[in-house]
């Protein structure tokens, strides 16, 4: 995919508006925590942003009224991360590994497919997706980037 450096911050910020309407909707609120220096990565910012959307869309759909999504940048070890948490159910260690194969859902109108779809852009980006759960506390999506030379192109 094409990609560009790009500044994850203010994609996010660029979203806001739209998150913040579909959580007020829902009588669920979210916040954004940025880290203040955090350096540009290679990305396409449109596959960016729908590996945003389907995490958020998750973790709303997670969570009753009330639920807080938490939205966060951050740098650690050199690489750019951003964690999407919600205070939803939490999900089942023993489906955790299920999580990502196409077609696995709960939802009675789920397509499955959301988070196969983020695993596959994470991976364009040379990426990865971890999932921290605790029953009953909430959900933590952390998408790890790695630290690419700004001007890669693959
Ligand atoms: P869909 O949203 O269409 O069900 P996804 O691939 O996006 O498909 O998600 C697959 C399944 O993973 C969901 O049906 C749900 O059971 C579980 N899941 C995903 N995100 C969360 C979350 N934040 N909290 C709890 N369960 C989740
Ligand atoms: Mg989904």
């Amino acid at each position: 995919v094409e990609k560009e450096p790009g500044d994850l911050n203010a994609i996010i910020h660029e979203l806001l508006p739209l998150m913040w309407a579909d959580a007020n909707l829902r009588g669920q609120s979210i916040i954004f925590c940025p880290h203040e220096q955090l350096p540009r990565i290679g990305m396409n910012s449109r596959e960016i942003k729908q590996l945003i959307l389907n995490l958020v869309r998750n973790g709303m759909e997670a969570m009753g009224d009330s639920g807080e999504m938490k939205l966060e940048t951050d740098l650690v070890n050199g690489e750019v991360v951003m964690r999407i948490g919600d205070t939803g159910p939490g999900i089942p260690a023993d489906k955790l590994d299920k999580l990502f194969e196409p077609f696995y859902t709960t939802k009675s109108k789920g397509t499955g497919l959301g988070l196969s779809l983020c695993l596959s852009i994470a991976e364009r980006h040379h990426g990865r997706i971890v999932v921290d759960s605790v029953a009953g506390e909430g959900t933590v999506f952390s998408v790890i980037f790695e630290q690419l030379a700004t001007d890669e192109e693959t």
